[in-house]
């Protein structure tokens, strides 16, 4: 579970003060397939890097199954990061590296064994439609099969939570839709909360239950989709 407690962000820059976030509460449950949609410059980004521990909040807590980041030593943030996947819409791949690679590299960081590194790649090469693309380098893929691969890395370690910045936006409709149904799946089956940052209402209406509207560093609704927005 995900929740954040009367979250500010302020960054300073040059002499310009912004409020990228202001006053965001948020609760996000174990298994929700969660959106935060907003147009550009609404803050989604910098909450998602508030929940991924890359940035700190300057008021309020951030606090993960049951825990504020805030209070964790350097050994649980490192086993809270594990426990937190992150795709992106450039899917941030290791272009001269293969498929197989990419995908260990968060196992071989993690110091898991070769036997174990075989078996979860293979496995998780599998669960993406893309058991037979383990020697193919990135640029051989098309960018469906990449954010296939990027999903892949992101479960390598098992995570709880999923977090998903713009995931589909470099992708036309059919294969966004074919992304979605994969992701949707993976929720389901693994028990994975899936947090996804998107400026397109289509991808909270194909496979979100709860969303979150953001404008200028608030949240200006949050809900069940069907509560904010109706019936698709
Ligand atoms: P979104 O993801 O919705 O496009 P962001 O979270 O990226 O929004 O940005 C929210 C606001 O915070 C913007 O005005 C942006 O310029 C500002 N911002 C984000 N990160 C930084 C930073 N590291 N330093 C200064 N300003 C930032
Ligand atoms: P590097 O990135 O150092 O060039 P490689 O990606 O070629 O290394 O592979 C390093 C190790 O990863 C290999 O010794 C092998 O055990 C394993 N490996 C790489 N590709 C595959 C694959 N397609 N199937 C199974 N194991 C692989």
């Amino acid at each position: 579970m995900i929740e954040l407690h009367d979250v500010d962000k302020v960054f300073q820059r040059k002499g310009i003060t912004t409020r990228a976030l202001n006053n965001i509460n948020l609760r996000v449950e174990r298994g929700d397939i969660f959106g935060i949609i907003g147009y550009s410059g609404a803050g989604k980004s910098t909450l998602v890097r508030l929940i991924n521990a890359l940035e700190t909040p300057s008021a309020g807590e951030v606090v993960i199954n049951g825990q504020a980041i805030g209070d964790f030593n350097s050994k649980q943030l490192r086993e809270m990061k594990k426990d937190i996947g992150m795709i992106f819409q450039g899917f941030n791949l290791l272009e001269s590296k293969t498929v197989w690679k990419n995908v260990a590299i968060p196992l071989i960081l993690a110091g898991k064994s070769k036997a174990f590194i075989a078996e979860r790649v293979k496995e998780l090469l599998q669960l993406v439609g893309l058991g037979d693309r383990a020697g193919s380098y990135p640029g051989e893929l098309s960018g469906g099969q990449k954010q296939r691969v990027g999903i892949a890395r992101a479960l390598a370690t098992n995570p709880s939570i999923l977090l998903c910045d713009e995931a589909t936006s470099a992708l036309d409709p059919q294969t966004t839709g074919q992304i979605l149904m994969l992701l949707k799946r993976i929720s389901h089956e693994f028990n994975v909360t899936l947090v996804l940052i998107t400026h397109e209402m289509s991808v909270i209406q194909k496979i979100c239950n709860k969303v979150a509207v953001m404008e200028q560093g608030r949240i200006v609704e949050q809900g069940n989709v069907i509560d904010v927005f109706g019936h698709p």
